[in-house]
């Protein structure tokens, strides 16, 4: 633009001076942390999220409690997904995902990575009478999905190699793990800590470990570090982590034998998790939401359900304000942090709300107080409650359409504790689990999909930056 054309050039200032006022004012960006372990439903939880916002931007009462703490569905003009720019992070893809549960055989969409991000942009009616003066609101609602295993590495992140290879391999030995290690334990009885440090001797130990941990965590069992041989990220599998416990690993090892390089590469791996996978990543996040399979938890039976209530537990805890992230992040902290049990449509209604406190019982402090809520959802509602004939009673039911089968059937899961049971609960049959088939939804999913508690999750999250 030329000051030639002073009429021109004059437009053009004032232009940019207004839509930079625009900005300043009408401008924000609200990040979302979505977390879990393994399973817990993290890709369901988000294609939920992103398919019922949307819907509602087009004005369909799919959310209805967000809508009233907006003060009024209408108030959200539009929802559109945001340009995936040049993020390194993968970008969480909704259209593949939605693909497939709408197919001709209905599937659960696959997980694609440990770590995505998306971004949703949210136009609002201003609320107030003059509202309408200043513009509408832009919210840039940043998404992010990261594996909850990275957070049960928070408590390694204060071992030395020696304290955590003793705690580690004492684990490994339990009756509850042994079985599953022992082809690891079996073949580091032939290693000593004063071994050469050889490079493909780490490798073997860390492959055997690590194929201890994922046989672990396919009967169920969370406790299982590090969390990032499990879910490396979009880094993929670097030597960081060719590392795996030693028995009586010294204090202080001699230089150039196996267990000096494997503390190094222990040292390695926490520094790096604390520089990459927290800092710079996860203080940008003012809110989070840590999803929990509570009830596959119930199902895979006492080992596994105490398993993951250590976890949750120690997620739980570093996540507390003055927890181990809060303390490695300095003063960022989440405005809002939300517990949620998934998979609810499991059971009928009656049980949902045992599921939540039982939840509660597992966070803790951790769920409690201003800014924290603890909550039972299905983001995706594949059951509708019923009853069914017990022992000449009518008991509350659900039915679905078993994983696998085309016929409905009515299912009666059990109970569900209020809190974490007593051995006496093991003993009697238990809970019962059954998989259900996604329910049918047209492929963009226009009307959003059905849901259970989703919106008052949301609500609580992301309402007061939203009203
Ligand atoms: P992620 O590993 O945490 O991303 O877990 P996913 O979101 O992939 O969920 C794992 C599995 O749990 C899915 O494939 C479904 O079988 C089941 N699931 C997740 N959410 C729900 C839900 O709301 N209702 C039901 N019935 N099943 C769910």
């Amino acid at each position: 633009m030329s000051p030639t054309d002073p009429v021109a050039w004059l437009r053009s200032v004032v232009e940019t001076g207004l839509r930079t006022a625009d900005a300043a004012l009408n401008e924000t960006t609200l990040r979302l942390a979505v977390t879990g372990l393994s399973r817990a439903g993290k890709t369901v939880f988000i294609v939920s999220m992103l398919a019922n916002l949307l819907a509602m931007g087009r004005r369909v009462d799919t959310l209805p409690a967000l809508a009233r703490t907006l003060g009024g569905g209408e108030r959200l003009r539009s929802v559109t997904i945001s340009p995936s720019g040049s993020s390194a992070v993968p970008h969480f893809e909704l259209a593949p995902k939605l693909e497939a549960l709408a197919g001709h055989d209905p599937a659960w969409p696959d997980r694609t990575s440990d770590l995505s991000r998306t971004a949703l942009t949210l136009s609002l009616a201003r609320s107030g009478p003059l509202g309408h003066l200043v513009g509408q609101r832009r919210v840039t609602l940043e998404i992010l999905d990261y594996p909850g295993e990275w957070l049960l590495d928070l408590p390694m992140l204060g071992q030395d190699y020696a304290a955590w290879s003793a705690e580690t391999l004492a684990s490994l030995r339990s009756p509850a793990r042994a079985g599953d290690a022992a082809a690891f334990l079996g073949w580091l009885g032939g290693v000593r800590a004063s071994d050469p440090g050889d490079e493909a001797v780490a490798r073997r130990g860390f492959e055997l470990s690590r194929a201890a941990l994922i046989a672990l965590r396919d009967k169920g069992l969370r406790w299982l570090q590090p969390g990032r041989a499990l879910n490396p990220g979009p880094r993929g599998e670097a030597p960081v982590l060719f590392f795996f416990p030693l028995p009586d690993a010294p204090d202080r090892p001699a230089a150039d034998t196996l267990a000096a390089l494997l503390a190094g590469r222990h040292r390695a791996y926490r520094d790096d998790m604390q520089a990459n996978a927290f800092k710079g990543r996860l203080d940008r996040f003012d809110r989070q939401i840590v999803l929990v399979d509570v009830l596959g938890a119930l199902h895979a039976g006492q080992a596994a359900f105490e398993d993951t209530a250590r976890a949750i537990g120690a997620i739980a805890r570093a996540l507390r304000r003055d927890g181990l992230l809060a303390r490695m992040l300095g003063s960022a902290q989440p405005s809002h942090l939300a517990f949620a049990a998934t998979k609810a449509d499991h059971v009928p209604e009656a049980a949902r709300s045992a599921l939540a406190a039982l939840l509660s019982d597992l966070v803790g402090e951790a769920g409690r107080g201003e800014g924290r809520s603890v909550h039972a959802l299905a983001a995706l509602r594949a059951t509708e409650d019923t009853t069914v004939r017990r022992e000449g009673r009518e008991i509350a039911a659900v039915s679905g359409i078993p994983v696998g089968q085309t016929v409905r059937r009515s299912f009666d899961p059990g109970e569900v504790p209020f809190q974490r049971p007593e051995a006496a609960f093991w003993a009697m049959p238990h809970f019962r689990f059954e998989g259900f088939r996604p329910p049918l939804i047209d492929p963009l999913a226009r009307r959003g999909v059905p849901h259970l508690g989703l919106d008052a999750v949301l609500a609580s999250v992301l309402g007061d930056a939203l009203a």
